[in-house]
């Protein structure tokens, strides 16, 4: 008995040490795939709800490692985030993004993820600008999604940020809404063009007596009350589809319509009036 104790302790050290080893192995190799030129960009249709028709896309970076093969963004930003990368990364994705965009239907917007650590980073806005004027891509075109997580930093400088993102012309959506540290005020105070309403509000959804539903319900109502739209992520079912065009949500998001797909296939898709 008293060596099987060790043993289960000597397991979890070594189980330990080896999940920090291999941390340290994909934050090295997330410093060369950049030169590598190792990640792509993915495309998730956005969807307005009432016509079918698709408006634009949420880019959606993926790291195709030699080795590894895909390794999921949810396990390498938040490397990225610790090492400051992500300001590289997230310049990547924001010029790609736009020159990609230059290729499709003018009709069609992009949406370009943001972290709050690039907010932190001097002159975010005028990174935009070049990007902007270096692809020539029109502002209107372009849109960043924030997540709340934003707000956790200083609130005079965050809303300046805002703002000058918003005399550049781009537009601003508020990710994952109400999954973070969510504050009415933080809404009023701030000029976003759009909500939108997190997967895990919409999962379980359409279940019997689901208190999911009436806060998708309040967040539309309360949307178009702001003047801002809203837009459903996560859309897997018929039933969902159904319950977020009740409730008058602007836009869908999800593998309903489409998964991500790769640039490539989005370009070949995209058309004026795509219906889906
Ligand atoms: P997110 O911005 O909330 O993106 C939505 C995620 O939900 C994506 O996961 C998408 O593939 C997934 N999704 C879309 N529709 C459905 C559906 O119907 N069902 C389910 N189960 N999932 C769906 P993905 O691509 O793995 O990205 C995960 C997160 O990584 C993103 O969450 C975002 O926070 C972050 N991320 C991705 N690309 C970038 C980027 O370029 N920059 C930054 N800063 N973050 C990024
Ligand atoms: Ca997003
Ligand atoms: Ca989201
Ligand atoms: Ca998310």
């Amino acid at each position: 008995a008293k060596n099987s104790g060790r043993g289960v302790f000597r397991f979890f050290t070594t189980d330990y040490l080896k999940a920090a080893t291999e941390r340290r192995e994909l934050e090295e190799d997330l410093h060369l795939a950049i030169e590598r030129d190792e990640f792509q960009l993915y495309y998730q249709p956005v969807v307005d709800a009432r016509t079918d028709t698709v408006v634009g896309a949420e880019a959606l970076i993926r790291w195709i490692h030699p080795v590894k093969g895909f390794v999921s963004p949810a396990q390498f930003i938040p490397l990225a985030e610790e090492s400051n990368l992500i300001c590289r990364l997230g310049e990547f994705a924001l010029r790609r993004g736009c020159s990609d965009a230059m290729q499709w239907p003018k009709s069609l917007r992009v949406a370009i993820n943001v972290s709050p650590v690039q907010f932190a980073e001097e002159d975010f806005v005028k990174i935009v600008q070049r990007v902007l004027r270096e692809t020539r891509l029109p502002p209107e075109r372009l849109e960043l999604e924030i997540t709340e997580s934003v707000f956790v930093s200083d609130d005079e400088k965050v809303q300046q940020i805002f703002q000058g993102l918003k005399n550049l012309g781009v537009r601003l959506a508020l990710d994952d809404f109400g999954t973070g540290y969510s504050s009415l005020g933080y809404l009023r105070r701030s000029p976003f063009d759009k909500l939108k309403i997190d997967q895990s509000f919409i999962r379980g959804a359409t279940e019997f007596a689901s208190r999911n539903r009436p806060i998708v319900e309040a967040t539309a109502t309360m949307a178009q009350a702001l003047s801002m739209v809203t837009t459903a992520e996560g859309v897997e079912t018929f039933d969902q589809l159904d319950l977020v065009r009740a409730q008058r949500v602007n836009y869908v998001q999800g593998y309903i319509y489409s998964k991500p797909i790769s640039a490539e296939e989005f370009l070949s898709r995209a058309s004026d009036n795509w219906q889906i």
